[in-house]
Parts: C-alpha cells; sequence; structure tokens
C-alpha cells in the first residue's frame, strides 16, 4: 500500500523557499499534496478586495509553477476552508496537515477548530511560524500584559530575537498519483474581466517569491542605505515596495532581516537605514500583535470614547475622496496611484487618511474599507491598526488634535511636485510653487498652464482651515460628551 500522503495547505506563505511547513512536510519523507483553498466564506465582511484578488490569481500561478518545478502540483480547491481540508484528508486517506499560522481572528479560530477535529481524528495538525518574526504570545511586558506602545514592543522584540536562518527551497516536492484534478487558477475567478482594470498594476508588480527576492535585492542595494532619509518621500523610489509580497507570504520578514543585515554589514553607512527598516517591519509585527489581542480591532476604536466621535457621513465627499478629485493635488494624487497601481506611499496613506477623517469627519472604517478592496497589500492587521493610528483611536495612536495641512505636508515632503504631476496631469503645467495648491495661482498663472479649476481640476472641497477648526471642536465635544457621562455616572453635577 502506498504511503498516506502529508497535505501541505498553503494559506498566505505562497512560496517555496523559507517554508517551514513544508520543509517539515517534505522532511518526513511522505508524499505531499500542495493545496490552497480559496475560501471567501470564513474571512466574513474581509474576504479578499478585488485588488488583493487580483494578486493572489497572479501568486497562485507563480507558486504552481515553483512547485511544478519540483515535481508536484498545486492542488487548488474553492470553498469553506474547513469543509474542504476535512473532506479532503479523509478522501486521501492523510497521515498530517501542516500549514503556516495566520493570525486574523477568524484564521485563529478556523485553527482551533481544525486542531480540536484532528486531534480527535487522530491526525497531525501542525502550524508553523515565519509570517512573523516573533509570535504574538511571545511579547510580553514585565508584567506579563501585551504591550500597546511602539517602543517598548521594539525594544523588547529586538532585544529577544534570533531570527532562524531562512531554509532553502526544497529541491523536490515528492508527489503522489492520487492527487485530485481541483480547479484551473481560472476558475477561481481572481481576475477583473468586465472591465479589466487591472493594466496599471501588470505594469507595476511582478507577484510570486521570484518578484519578491528581486524587490529585496533591488531595495537593498539600491535604496536602503538612504532609507532613514528618504522613505518620506513619494516622488522619490525610497522604500522597498514589499509590502504585498509580505503580506501574501512570498518572502519572509526573517528572511528581509538577514538578508538587510548582511548587506549593511558590507555597505558603508547603511546602518542607520538598516536599523530603520526594520523598525518598519517591526510596525508590521505590532500590528499584527494588536489584532491577535484585539479582535475588533478592524471594526471599532480601541479607544472606546471614540465610539462617541460625531463623524459626519457624505456619500459625496466620499466618492471625491476615493476617486481623487478633492482638489488638495497630494491627496488625489494619492488615491490615484492607489487606483492604478494598488499601492499608495506610505506618508501619502497618512496624508489622505488624515484628510478623509478630520478634514471630511467621515469614519474611519471608510477609508479603511476603501483600502481593503483597492490596495494589492491590503492586510487586515496592518490596514486596521494604520487607519486607526491616524484617526488617534488606536493603541500609540497619533493624537487626534494633530491634523495634517495637505499643502504643507506636499510642499515638505513632494517639494518640486514630481509625485503631484505624475497622478494629475492636468496640473503638471503648474509652477512648483502653487503646484500643492492651485487655488492660490494668479488667474494669468492658472491659464498659462492650462488650469480651469472646477472644471480641469476640482475646487478644493473644504477650507482647510475651517475643517481644521471643524475637526477640533469636534474632538472637544466628544471629550465634553464624555467628560458629563462619567460625571452623570460619579454622580457629581
Ligand atoms: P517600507 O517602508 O519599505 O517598509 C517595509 C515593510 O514594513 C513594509 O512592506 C510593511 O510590511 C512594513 N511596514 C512599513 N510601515 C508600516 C506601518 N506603518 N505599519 C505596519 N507595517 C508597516 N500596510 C500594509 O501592509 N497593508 C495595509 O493594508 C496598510 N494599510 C495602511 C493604511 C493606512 C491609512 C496607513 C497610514 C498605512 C497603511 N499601511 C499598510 C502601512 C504602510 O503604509 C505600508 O506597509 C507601506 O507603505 C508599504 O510600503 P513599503 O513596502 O515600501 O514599506
Amino acid at each position: 500500500m502506498s504511503q498516506p500522503p502529508v497535505i501541505v495547505w498553503f494559506r498566505n506563505d505562497l512560496r517555496v523557499g523559507d517554508n517551514r511547513a513544508l520543509a517539515a512536510a517534505v522532511a518526513t519523507g511522505a508524499p505531499i499534496v500542495a493545496l490552497y483553498i480559496l475560501d471567501d466564506e470564513c474571512p466574513g465582511r474581509w474576504r479578499m478586495g478585488g485588488a488583493s484578488r487580483w494578486w493572489l490569481h497572479m501568486s497562485l500561478a507563480a507558486l504552481a509553477k515553483d512547485i511544478a518545478e519540483r515535481g508536484n502540483r498545486l492542488l487548488l480547491l474553492r470553498g469553506q476552508a474547513e469543509k474542504v481540508l476535512i473532506g479532503l484528508t479523509q478522501e486521501r486517506k492523510a497521515a498530517a496537515v501542516f500549514c503556516s499560522r495566520a493570525y486574523e481572528p477568524h484564521a485563529v479560530a478556523l485553527e482551533s477548530r481544525l486542531k480540536a477535529h484532528f486531534d480527535s481524528a487522530g491526525i497531525a495538525f501542525k502550524r508553523y511560524g515565519g509570517a512573523l518574526l516573533r509570535e504574538p504570545e511571545d511579547i510580553r511586558t514585565k508584567s506579563g500584559d501585551v504591550y500597546k506602545v511602539y517602543t517598548p514592543f521594539w525594544r523588547a522584540l529586538r532585544q529577544g530575537l534570533v531570527v532562524p536562518a531562512p531554509k532553502p527551497a526544497p529541491r523536490n516536492i515528492p508527489a503522489t498519483s492520487r492527487i485530485p484534478k481541483g480547479l484551473a487558477l481560472e476558475e477561481l475567478d481572481l481576475l477583473p474581466l468586465k472591465p479589466d482594470w487591472a493594466g496599471g498594476l501588470r505594469d507595476a508588480w511582478t507577484p510570486g517569491e521570484a518578484g519578491a527576492n528581486a524587490r529585496l535585492n533591488s531595495f537593498l542595494k539600491n535604496a536602503m542605505a538612504d532609507y532613514a532619509d528618504l522613505r518620506n518621500r513619494p516622488d522619490i523610489e525610497g522604500t522597498s515596495r514589499l509590502s504585498p509580497h509580505l503580506h501574501f507570504g512570498e518572502i519572509t520578514p526573517g528572511m528581509c532581516w538577514h538578508r538587510a543585515r548582511q548587506v549593511a554589514a558590507h555597505m558603508h553607512g547603511a546602518d542607520k537605514g538598516y536599523e530603520t527598516f526594520l523598525k518598519e517591519l517591526v510596525w508590521r509585527e505590532f500590528s499584527y500583535t494588536l489584532l491577535f489581542h484585539w479582535n475588533d480591532l478592524p471594526d471599532k476604536p480601541f479607544r472606546s470614547e471614540f465610539m462617541h466621535f460625531g463623524w459626519k457621513k457624505n456619500a459625496q465627499d466620499l466618492k471625491s475622496w476615493q476617486n481623487g478629485l478633492t482638489g488638495f493635488p497630494i491627496v488625489d494624487a494619492g488615491m490615484r496611484e492607489l487606483w492604478q497601481t494598488g499601492y499608495m506611499h506610505n506618508r501619502v496613506r497618512m496624508i489622505v487618511a488624515s484628510f478623509l477623517i478630520k478634514d471630511l469627519l467621515i469614519p474611519w472604517q471608510e477609508g479603511e474599507a476603501w483600502f481593503w478592496d483597492t490596495l494589492v497589500d491590503a492586510d487586515l492587521a496592518n490596514n486596521a491598526a494604520s487607519w486607526q493610528w491616524v484617526a488617534g483611536s488606536g493603541a500609540d495612536a497619533a493624537p487626534y488634535f494633530r491634523i495634517f495641512n495637505p499643502v504643507r505636508q506636499g510642499e515638505t515632503f513632494d517639494p518640486k511636485g514630481v509625485y503631484v504631476r505624475r497622478f494629475c496631469p492636468e496640473l503638471a503645467n503648474l509652477p512648483d510653487e502653487y503646484i500643492h495648491a492651485p487655488w492660490s495661482a494668479p488667474p494669468p498663472v492658472l491659464r498659462s498652464a492650462g488650469v480651469i479649476l472646477g472644471k480641469t481640476y476640482p475646487k478644493p472641497l473644504v477650507d482647510h482651515d475651517n475643517a481644521r477648526a471643524r475637526a477640533l471642536a469636534a474632538y472637544e465635544d466628544m471629550r465634553a460628551a464624555i467628560a458629563n457621562r462619567n460625571a452623570g455616572a460619579s454622580g457629581v453635577s
């Protein structure tokens, strides 16, 4: 009788290199069923958005090729992961299921249901790390609490950090002849067809493990040394753009850490960039830790006082923001970069989020949902934690009253308007001094640049100074309402 297979259940670990679950399965010597399940039910309202689905299609294609080159085949199935996995295990009489851990609340709950099932069925269910540098259970304050502030979290993580050396990809992934046919990749319906809006994404990205490694190499060689100084500049390619690759697990943070350290050791002056890069990777760890311990993070304010904030829902303003038509060039450029490429520079993400939340008083959850659908790196932990950070409602968040001035931000971080001109070409001929505030340009300047405000480019949706005052008043109202409630509760009049 043939040896029972081990199922390697691929999730957000779409790689063959440095994949502990795959390496452990290969080490058993058993034949392997390499499986991916598209499950749109388990994540509930956080089912993957459009841009992520495009990425997933491309990434699965790359993984399937890497697996085929190693003598096996990627089996694609669709449905509730729990049912599909249990069904396949029974049907194939599998000896074990190996996978990488995931940290979203729905994924954690799914893993514990599967563990209970497989334990009672006498089938090994083994989960491996790799998606994070440290497991979220491991980093605690001296009193055993979860860190809610980034800097001590960073110090604690750094101090005890031992990242296992990345595991090379197995040369061979032994197959079994009894793998069901499964679905063709196209049958997962992940690509946009009518209309095909993914042209900009195709130009900008190479999903898959090889693309991830190429991106890391290029960053280490060309940008890491200046990363600390240039990472806030959207007009310069000064960051790694590894976020979608990290999200889909095409590369591990451990691999990034090891490689960055090696390069920094041999590159004069790269220490500062290396350290700053690690700190950003650890913001990712911090977000994951928050989500792991506070499951409501994507839906509810971490600081409950923000439940009483006087948001103003406005469908028209939301649409203008989504379409990059607010009349503030740096905001519009960011929103158009997002639409065209599935990505937005971090500094600009902060600017557009501040504009939505504070200038327009629209709830942060609306922005979070739009990002979820349009980002190729849409990530439940990073997205939720970052939106809450800007909103002032998160753990260790920016204080609410720090309100970005979109004109000043544009002038500081895109001083020549290179980024704005790229994504708002209708403003391309404006002189630098007006590029971030076209409404302040004298009429002859606008005329000669071919800009007609309200026609070729929108007039500003709000007056920023008034909007700022309105946001601060709303914040004070929230505080006053809470103080009144507390006074009422304690009987003080
Ligand atoms: P780099 O500067 O090269 O950083 C390296 C890696 O560190 C990134 O790839 C990312 O994995 C991690 N990282 C960097 N900054 C952060 C951060 N502030 N928080 C958490 N991790 C970070 N990031 C996502 O991956 N998915 C999201 O859905 C997401 N939504 C965001 C929403 C808002 C409103 C804001 C302000 C930020 C959001 N971020 C999100 C964080 C950050 O903007 C992106 O991770 C970063 O821009 C990715 O570009 P990069 O890979 O070039 O980053």
